[in-house]
């Protein structure tokens, strides 16, 4: 019956599209995409040809309702984005509230997406973690944005673009510390892909060593803050005290 389907496609290695989401594109009535000449182009390489709608962050309310017209008429719709999972730093979460609300399935097709292939090979610091997507891009609201996360005990994983790749691990660093580790992971699954683990501190003078490290698109998984022993303050203060009152 009528559904909309969230469907995850690659974000680099055209492989790693699943065989569920080649079968329900193949099955859709219509293909709601981010972008629909690439999503066009990548339908053509599997040789199915479907009435496409465009549902991009200027439009997503508007063509929400369109979609929920076509769910009306008894469509199986499939959304997709440009690159990964929908819905993941892309639209698609807009959709998804409208449709539900107006009472049609949401149906998820996993697969590939930049901050889960990232945090599959961070390593066990990173076990538990907050996704914060991509951080704000001016400075005084980036910093705002950082200072509250100093304190917070969870692996921080963020987005971002090569233009901005330097000013950013600064950015971390100064906010929350030079010691903790970072993995940048960059050009996931693609030709140029490259993972390396350093200090905060250590970051941006690996990454302006060479040009071609700031290349591409980038995940950073930074270390969370340390733990702190539970009652360490109450324990150094009644240490205090004891010492005191020996001394006196
Ligand atoms: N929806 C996508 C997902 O599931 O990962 C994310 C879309 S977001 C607009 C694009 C950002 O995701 C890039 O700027 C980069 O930070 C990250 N990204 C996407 N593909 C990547 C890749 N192959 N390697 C590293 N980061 C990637």
């Amino acid at each position: 019956g009528s559904a909309l389907y969230i469907v995850a496609t690659p974000i680099g290695n055209a492989a790693d599209i699943t065989l569920r989401a080649l079968h329900l594109l193949g099955l859709a009535d219509r293909i709601a995409a981010e972008d629909t000449r690439n999503t066009g182009q990548l339908l053509a390489r599997y040789g199915i040809s479907k009435p496409l709608v465009a549902v991009h962050v200027h439009n997503e309310r508007a063509a929400a309702e369109r979609i929920i017209e076509y769910l009306q008429a008894g469509e199986r719709i499939a959304y997709v984005s440009d690159a990964g999972t929908p819905g993941i730093s892309d639209p698609g979460a807009k959709l998804v509230d409208a449709v539900r609300t107006a009472g049609y399935p949401v149906i998820p097709l996993p697969g590939a997406s930049a901050v889960a292939t990232a945090l599959s090979v961070a390593g066990d610091w990173a076990a538990t973690f907050t996704f914060l997507g991509f951080a704000p891009t001016k400075a005084k609201q980036r910093a705002a944005f950082l200072q509250p996360l100093a304190a917070h005990p969870h692996a921080l994983v963020f987005y971002e673009a090569p233009h901005r790749i330097v000013e950013t691990v600064r950015a971390l660093g100064e906010a929350l510390g030079g010691e903790r580790r970072i993995l940048i992971a960059r050009e996931l699954t693609k030709l140029h892909e490259a993972l390396h683990c350093c200090t905060l501190a250590e970051g941006p003078t690996w990454l302006e060593e060479d040009a071609n490290r700031q290349r591409g698109e980038f995940v950073l998984v930074v270390e969370g803050a340390p733990a702190q022993p539970h009652g360490a303050n109450e324990d150094a203060a009644a240490h205090d005290g004891l010492l005191r009152l020996l001394l006196e």
